[in-house]
């Protein structure tokens, strides 16, 4: 990165801040309409600055996966999900992070991807969860907490 551009994962947690450890570190997404119309949309972000994948040696590419494994497996049991979206993009800002998002037949984007224009309005995304949002932080940081 330019040094007059900090990179924003390297200066802020990059969303509501769930669970971290030396090497990484989960967020709930918050803010923006992405997150308002798909609330269980989680972030695992890879705490050192690295731009790619595969920057990371494999070691670390496994421990990364498996935090994103943890998180996709707490949005299944919860949630019963229509479907799971994992994604890493880094488009926007490089700095290596997983999307993990639960999507039902009932979202504003569904079957689409978050990031394409909504097709339908819905209001009440959140409460239409099984589970509320701060209990699903919570069984999320559990489950990493436990290794
Ligand atoms: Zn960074």
């Amino acid at each position: 990165m330019s040094a007059t551009v900090p990179c924003e994962l390297c200066v802020q947690d990059g969303g509501l801040l769930v669970w971290r450890s030396d090497k990484l570190r989960v967020i709930r997404a918050v803010g923006d309409a992405q997150s308002t119309d798909h609330p269980a949309f989680y972030r695992v972000v890879w705490n050192a600055h690295v731009a790619e994948w595969t920057d990371l040696p494999p070691p670390d590419r496994s421990h990364l996966m498996q935090a994103v494994a943890k998180v996709e497996t707490v949005l299944r049991e919860a949630l019963q999900p229509a479907k799971v979206n994992l994604a890493s993009l880094g488009n926007v800002v490089p700095h290596l992070h997983w999307h993990v998002i639960a999507r039902f037949d009932w979202d504003a984007r569904w079957p689409a991807p978050v990031w394409a224009p909504a097709v339908r309005e819905v209001s009440d995304a959140a409460s239409r969860l099984a589970v509320p949002l701060t209990e699903l932080d919570a069984r999320v940081a559990a489950v990493l907490q436990t290794g």
